[in-house]
């Protein structure tokens, strides 16, 4: 294979950079002029200008002749007709910004979950009404149109959610930032329940057009693997790697417009597609093997074809690793050609670029910046890693083992050879400057070694990135203290514990309540006088004047039993459960995973059950119904979680059916999780459970959704949970459980004793192994894990206090006027955990990013 050492820009090859044309720069021609012009020339926003557009979408980009037109067709020609509004403000705002040479920041996540866009816009531009008001005009109703859009579900859970309202804020806010990332051709997969187990179906998102993604040819770049690495020195007696052979491959960019609520902002989210570059057979096309190096195009594996499945563990496959490479090599060189544009000298990048880690998965983008800095740019060691350092901070999500990111040595080696050796470099000079400070400490330096010995050697990536950044950030204060006094805390003495920071995770309000939750927001903005709560949550707090006014806990009340309606039909179309609104709903929606524990949720459940039969009839008429709801995915190798799953539908199946039963209990399952259906769920609950065992969830996110739709939460001692009950006050939140710091007593105490099951567990167990819900046999290796499994996860432990504290919001419940009150104070007292709260801490204290807001037109 003919292989020539190219960096951007330094060869014009086909289909690499053909135009170099970054978005910005406009030249001052007469077409120029225009353009500019036109971008600041806002469309009147009326009904018949807007039915206008949305025609000519339906016959011109969508092909359409009338008898074809359907809600799908006007869904995505209404949606093109936003997207030119978007456009037009997109450019208005890079332009803008690349004209002031404002800082940047670069938020580099591997998932970005940002469910349906039509609605989000709609709202954030100020055009949901006329819109709807349109498509009556047109004969068609807005719900089914929005019903029609795919989800874009390029992540797994909350950390890829927690991408989404981050650049919400950042755009909001009006914070020069972008996000990137890379565009999975299947996204995190659909659920199908069948027989009661969980079955993997394709997320072919992209098979309707996309009207929300900018396909951007001219901006690619080349992207190597394998290869080998040459040394040689340069006229001036340095020392020059050249790293050439293995294969490349072409990222290409595809940029989702994000508009900022109520501003003229539009930021980006720039994903990156990977082909195999053209570049990789060049020879054969040249001697005129056509045929041949067409199939060798055919054959190329596509990197970004699927979105790894898994949330909170980490699988080591090799095409994993390949994917986290392109994604960091494209970005870190689409950072460079813009930083290159402004003709700045290197020293002042930091001053420009600022790049946060989400999580350990961008990390490769560390030595991937190096290299390019020294290699293609011929920068000093040194100076480029000031760069580096002054550049990246880094966010730890997890201090789960199983979720730690470690990459074999011999692996790294193989595929990227010259990364490897940097990243040895990289550790060594650390190791030295440690050593420096803590002399003749051989332990500590083997404990904060980036590389792991052992048989392979594995490296470490949280320390890299702790290693290469300024700033290192948990995701709520118990997390960000846990972390220091674990996996960071050799790290202490040598940086000071300034660098280890806490940054409590955020929601933005735009999703998660005003258009999660329209009736809801409308009251909200009664009370307010206007809608300025959207941008400021802390406004909320007049909401706190209204608790004992009747008619109003009436109204809000009222508002919650309509959203309860419509998820009840939801689950009756779904599942074809029918379920009574005015009864209790008890949810529980995350992904399913051990350390969150529904399995202890549906243990509770049957324990609820065996209860109920138990009763007298007089005694159980005074019981008040409930529906308890679990939704959530499960890693489609994670084979304990998906015996949960069919638990939770066998426990379902008898308890529903059961006469004596009715409406006192139903267990629904809804299937296929995702941020349309939790826009759904999160409105109707009355209760719900966050139930981690203390110290591992890290913050969580969808508590704070439920506690800003007036959802109480049943919760452990855990994650945001803790700053919840700090905000809303310990009378409002159930807490229960053992804390993070009796955890790893209990566990030490399991390894060496039976575990000891108290008698209320060992009942519910006994109802499974006795054939009440199905074949126990299914179900013996899921109940093994609270046995010779050790019950790693506390639930024999917590299960006592569990069911006390189920009590007690049963007793709570029965005060109506309570629980209204409990309710109004959630949403009253929940500012703190707003997204732009979260985003302006990161912008001052780790950033130095400032506002910069595209200013209106004359
Ligand atoms: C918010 C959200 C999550 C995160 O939920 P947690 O309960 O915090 O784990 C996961 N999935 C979706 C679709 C979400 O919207």
């Amino acid at each position: 294979m003919s292989s020539a050492p190219f960096g951007p820009g330094s060869m014009t090859m086909p289909g690499l950079l053909r135009h170099n044309s970054l978005e910005g720069g406009v030249a001052k021609t007469k077409i120029g002029k225009l353009m500019e012009e036109f971008d600041k020339t806002e469309e009147p926003a009326d009904v018949p200008n807007i039915q206008k557009a949305i025609i000519r979408h339906l016959s011109t980009t969508m092909v359409k002749i009338p008898r074809q037109v359907d809600s799908l067709a006007t869904y995505l020609a209404s949606a093109y007709s936003v997207r030119d509004r978007l456009i037009q403000k997109w450019n208005e705002t890079q332009e803008y910004h690349e004209r002031l040479q404002v800082k940047r920041v670069y938020y580099m996540s591997m998932e970005f979950l940002l469910g349906r866009s039509l609605d989000n816009s709609l709202l954030a531009l100020g055009l949901k009404k006329v819109y709807s008001n349109c498509l009556e005009g047109l004969g068609f109703n807005m719900e089914d149109c929005l019903e029609e859009e795919l989800n874009a579900g390029l992540g797994n859970g909350g950390l890829g959610r927690l991408a989404a309202c981050y650049v919400d804020s950042l755009a909001t806010m009006d914070y020069p930032g972008w996000g990137y990332g890379l565009r999975y051709e299947y996204g995190m997969f659909k659920q199908k329940i069948v027989d009661g187990y969980q079955k993997e179906v394709p997320d072919n998102w992209l098979a309707d057009p996309n009207p929300w993604e900018l396909p951007r040819p001219d901006i690619c770049y080349p992207v190597r693997f394998y290869g080998h690495v040459t040394n040689s020195h340069d006229a001036n007696g340095t020392e020059r790697h050249v790293w050439e052979g293995g294969q490349v491959f072409e990222a290409m960019a595809y940029d989702v417009p994000v508009p900022g609520y109520d501003t003229n902002n539009v930021t980006n989210i720039r994903l990156w597609s990977c082909k195999k570059s053209d570049l990789f057979d060049l020879g054969a096309f040249n001697d005129g093997h056509y045929e041949h190096a067409m199939s060798s195009k055919l054959q190329a594996e596509n990197l970004t074809a699927v979105l790894y499945p898994n949330d909170n563990h980490m699988v080591g496959k090799e095409l994993r690793l390949k994917q986290e490479f392109l994604f960091a090599s494209a970005t870190l060189q689409d950072i460079i050609a813009r930083f290159k544009k402004t003709g700045r000298p290197w020293p002042d990048f930091p001053k420009l670029v600022a790049i946060q880690l989400n999580d350990t998965h961008p990390t490769l983008g560390v030595p991937e910046l190096q290299r390019l800095l020294v290699d293609e740019e011929g920068l000093t060691w040194d100076e480029a890693w000031d760069i580096v350092n002054r550049t990246f901070s880094f966010t730890n999500h997890t201090v789960l083992p199983e979720a730690m990111e470690r990459w074999p040595v011999p692996m790294l080696e193989k595929i990227l050879p010259r990364h490897m050796s940097i990243i040895y470099d990289m550790n060594l000079f650390f190791l030295q400057k440690v050593e420096k400070k803590f002399p003749n400490d051989r332990d500590l330096l083997r404990r904060i070694s980036a590389i792991e010995e052992g048989s392979p050697q594995n490296v470490r990536m949280a320390f890299l990135a702790c290693i290469a950044s300024h700033t290192v950030n948990g995701v709520a204060e118990i997390h960000s203290n846990i972390i220091k006094k674990t996996i960071f805390r050799d790290f202490i003495p040598y940086f000071g514990s300034e660098k280890f920071v806490n940054k409590t995770n955020g929601i933005a309000p735009r999703r998660w309540l005003h258009q999660a939750n329209p009736q809801l927001s409308a009251l909200i903005t009664e009370v307010v006088g206007d809608k300025s709560w959207i941008k400021d949550l802390r406004l909320l707090k007049q909401l706190e004047d209204r608790i004992g006014d009747r008619d109003f806990e009436q109204r809000w009340m009222t508002i919650k039993l309509d959203n309860k309606r419509r998820l009840a039909a939801y689950i009756e179309k779904v599942c074809q459960i029918k379920v009574n609104p005015e009864a209790f709903f008890d949810v529980q929606v995350k992904r399913i995973h051990e350390y969150k524990r529904q399995f202890m949720n549906i243990l509770g459940v049957i324990h609820r059950y065996n209860t109920l039969r138990a009763m007298s009839e007089t005694r159980r008429k005074n019981e008040t119904p409930r529906v308890v709801i679990f939704s959530g995915k499960a890693a489609s190798g994670y084979y304990i979680a998906k015996l949960i799953i069919k638990l939770i539908n066998s426990v379902a199946a008898v308890v529903n059916e059961d006469p004596a039963i009715g409406d006192l209990l139903k267990v629904v399952f809804i299937p296929d999780y995702n941020v349309s259906v939790a826009e759904v769920i999160i409105p109707a609950s009355d209760i719900s459970q966050h139930i981690s065992t203390a110290g591992t969830e890290a913050s969580g996110t969808s508590n704070m959704k439920f506690v800003l739709n007036g959802g109480v939460i049943l919760g452990t001692v855990d994650g945001a949970n803790v700053e919840i009950c700090e905000e809303i006050g310990e009378d409002n939140i159930f807490n229960f459980g053992c804390l993070a710091d009796e955890v790893e007593d209990f566990r030490h105490t399991q390894r060496y004793r039976p575990v000891s099951i108290h008698p209320s567990l060992k009942n519910v167990l006994t109802s499974i192994e006795s054939g009440t819900f199905g074949d126990p046999g299914v179900f013996a290796p899921l109940l093994e894990t609270l046995r010779s499994g050790g019950d790693v996860y506390l639930i024999s432990i917590d299960f006592p206090s569990y069911l006390e504290a189920l009590k007690a919001v049963d007793r709570a419940y029965r005060d109506p006027n309570a629980w209204v009150a409990r309710s109004i104070r959630c949403t009253a007292h929940l500012a703190k955990f707003s997204s732009d709260r979260a985003i302006h801490e990161y912008a001052t204290e780790i950033w130095n990013v400032k506002p910069c807001p595209v200013p209106s037109k004359p």
